[in-house]
C-alpha cells in the first residue's frame, strides 16, 4: 500500500475526514480497500483498512441493472413518442394511422411483458424460503406446454412431448410452469421455421429427475454460455427484440426457480447443432402420481 500514490497524498495531506478508496490492490487481485485514518491518544493516528471488495461489486451491478433497465425502457419509449407526435400532427391517412398505432401497440406490450417480467424477479427475489414440497402434476403441465408451443409456433416447427407422465414434481405450480414454458418459448422464438422441437420429462423416483427442451436452432456459441443467465444478456440483441425478449427470462428460472427447488439448469448448445436446456431435480422433490 505504501507504494501506492495516493495514499502517499492521503498521508501527507492529512486530510483525515474523508476516507480513501484503494481500488485493485495486490499484483493480479481486484481488492478495493477503504483506508481511513483517526487520530488517536495525543499524537497518534491509528489506520482503519477495510475490504470493500464485495460492496463495490454490489454496487456495480445496481448501477449496470438501472442503466440496463433504462435502456431497455428507453427504446420502445423513444419508438412511442416518435409515432404519437406523427400521428398529433400530420394529417395521415387513415390506413398509415392504422399501421402507426399498431407499432406503437407493439411496443407498449414490449414495456409491459419487461415491467411484467422484472416483478416477476423481484417477487422471486424477495422470497428467499425453499419452495413448498406441494404435489405438482406434471401429466397437466405437459399437455399444457404443448398447447402453449403449438400456440406460439402457429404450425411453423414439429413439436413432440416425450416423458413419464407417472411421475410428478414437488414444488411450485406456478414457479415451475413459468420456468419450463420460458424455456418452450425460447425454443420456439430461437428456430427457424420448419424445425424440430423437442419436450422431454424423464423421472424414476430414486434418481434425480429431468425436464428438457431440444431444438434444432441455430445453437449457441460456446463464450455465451455462461453468460446466458444474467439479467439482460442475449447472444443476439436485435434477434431477441423482434421475437419479443426481454433476456430475462433465464434470469429468473436459474436465479430463482432453480435454485429454490434445489434444481439445476444445464445447457448444451452448439452453432449448427440446436441447443438443450434442461432442468435437473433432486430425487426428493420426485414422487409417483
Ligand atoms: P430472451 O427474453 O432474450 O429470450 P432469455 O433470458 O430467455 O432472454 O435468453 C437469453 C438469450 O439466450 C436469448 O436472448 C438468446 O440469445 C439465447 N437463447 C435462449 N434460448 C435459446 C435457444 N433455444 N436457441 C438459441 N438461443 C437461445
Amino acid at each position: 500500500m505504501i507504494r501506492r500514490p495516493e495514499f502517499v497524498r492521503y498521508l501527507n495531506d492529512r486530510l483525515f475526514d474523508e476516507p480513501l478508496l484503494i481500488e485493485q490492490m495486490g499484483s493480479n487481485s481486484n481488492l478495493s480497500l477503504m483506508i481511513q485514518v483517526f487520530p488517536f491518544s495525543e499524537n497518534r493516528r491509528l489506520l482503519l483498512a477495510q475490504d470493500v471488495t464485495d460492496l463495490r461489486k454490489a454496487e456495480a451491478m445496481r448501477r449496470d441493472f438501472v442503466a440496463n433497465v433504462s435502456h431497455e425502457m428507453r427504446t420502445p419509449l423513444t419508438v412511442m413518442t416518435g409515432f404519437l407526435e406523427a400521428v398529433q400532427t400530420l394529417d395521415l391517412e387513415p390506413a398509415k394511422k392504422e399501421e402507426y398505432l399498431e407499432l406503437m401497440m407493439v411496443q407498449g406490450k414490449r414495456m409491459k411483458s419487461l415491467v411484467e417480467d422484472l416483478l416477476t424477479l423481484a417477487n422471486l427475489e424477495a422470497n428467499t424460503q425453499p419452495a413448498p414440497q406441494s404435489k405438482v402434476s406434471m401429466q397437466t403441465i405437459l399437455a399444457m406446454l404443448k398447447n402453449e408451443a403449438e400456440a406460439l409456433s402457429h404450425g411453423r416447427h414439429v413439436i413432440s412431448i416425450e416423458g413419464d407422465a407417472n411421475y410428478s414434481l414437488l414444488g411450485d405450480e406456478r414457479e415451475l410452469i413459468s420456468a419450463f414454458s420460458n424455456l418452450v418459448s425460447n425454443a420456439v422464438r430461437y428456430t427457424p421455421d420448419g424445425g424440430n422441437i423437442q419436450i422431454a420429462w424423464s423421472a424414476t423416483p430414486k434418481n434425480d429427475a429431468e425436464f428438457s427442451v431440444r431444438d434444432s436452432g441455430p445453437g449457441i456459441p460456446s463464450e455465451h454460455l455462461p453468460r446466458l443467465t444474467e439479467r439482460f444478456y442475449r447472444v443476439d440483441r436485435s434477434r431477441s427484440r423482434e421475437t419479443g425478449g426481454t433476456g430475462l427470462g433465464l434470469a429468473i428460472i436459474v436465479k430463482h426457480v432453480a435454485t429454490r427447488h434445489q434444481a439445476q439448469l444445464l445447457i448444451e448448445s452448439a452453432p449448427g447443432e440446436g441447443s438443450r436446456f434442461a432442468i435437473e431435480f433432486p430425487s426428493a422433490r420426485v414422487v409417483s402420481i
